[in-house]
């Protein structure tokens, strides 16, 4: 266990000697995504404060060194342990810096995310990993995302105010999952409510880990609508399999016809 420790903290030197220094800017913008955090906590009355951030925790890499490290991953990497958390990122991959940031937001609320570990595996936010199975790996990506772009959005004139992004928007950060918009616009229609209400639901609990609400995906849409969503991107795919099985599933949510969906069900659900 010891040294397995030593080698960690070996491989994490040589890590940092192969890092390409952050400008100011950068360091300015790490910084704000603590208020910026903490002004969203407010908002969804969330009571816990967020853990604090801090530029020591980005590593910027190039393409070389970020493969020597994350061969499997291609542009950005998050390390969450409980005493330090880092996030590695991949900065040829980039296109423009208001991506990196973006991306660096996206990160960072993996972080502040709710955590838990036992025996039964690891849960950040929706996303439970156990030792085969993966439950929520792509709801998780999807709020994070649709999160992400909130945030950048809502403080953009503040953030421009302060020359630290000059694009007019993220270029990065258009992706808003259809199929999540689809879940929230038909649970609200169902509830009778607005779409933000349901929405603040789905982001709070990113971060307190209340996963009951999720029970309205299974009244709304169907017996194994949520078993579906669990187990989408759970696997290791192509990349035209990822396709087709993303197809599937907006269609599921988003259509009403009762044989097509049992279709899909059976198709991934395997009955
Ligand atoms: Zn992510």
């Amino acid at each position: 266990m010891e040294n397995m420790e030593k080698q960690l903290n070996k491989q994490e030197e040589t890590r940092t000697a192969e890092e390409i220094e952050k400008d100011p800017t950068t360091i300015k913008f790490i910084n704000s995504l603590n208020s910026l955090i903490e002004k969203e906590f407010e908002d969804l009355d969330i009571e816990k404060e967020p853990k604090e951030i801090n530029s020591e925790m980005v590593h910027f890499l190039n393409k070389d060194g970020y493969k020597k490290y994350f061969p499997e991953e291609d542009r950005a990497k998050i390390v969450l342990s409980p005493e330090q958390s880092n996030i590695y990122l991949n900065l040829d991959s980039f296109k423009s810096i208001e991506e990196v940031y973006a991306t660096i937001t996206h990160e960072f609320l993996h972080l502040q995310s709710f955590l838990k570990k036992s025996k039964d595996g690891i849960r950040t936010g929706y996303n439970i990993v156990k030792e085969k199975e993966e439950h929520f790996t792509a709801l998780n990506e999807f709020i994070i995302n649709k999160l992400t772009k909130e945030i950048l959005k809502k403080n953009e004139k503040e953030l421009k105010e302060e020359n630290i992004i000059i694009e007019k928007n993220f270029p990065s950060i258009k992706y808003d999952s259809p199929i999540l918009n689809t879940i929230i616009n038909k649970i609200a229609e169902k509830e009778n409510k607005e779409e933000e209400e349901i929405w603040e639901i789905f982001k709070k609990s990113l971060f307190t880990g209340n996963l009951m609400h999720l029970r309205k995906i299974e009244k709304t849409f169907g017996k194994n609508s949520l078993k579906l969503l669990s187990k989408f991107y759970s696997k290791e795919k192509s990349r035209g399999e990822r396709q087709e099985e993303h197809f599937d599933v907006l269609n599921y949510f988003r259509f009403d016809n009762p044989e097509e969906k049992e279709k899909i069900l059976k198709k991934y659900l395997n009955y």
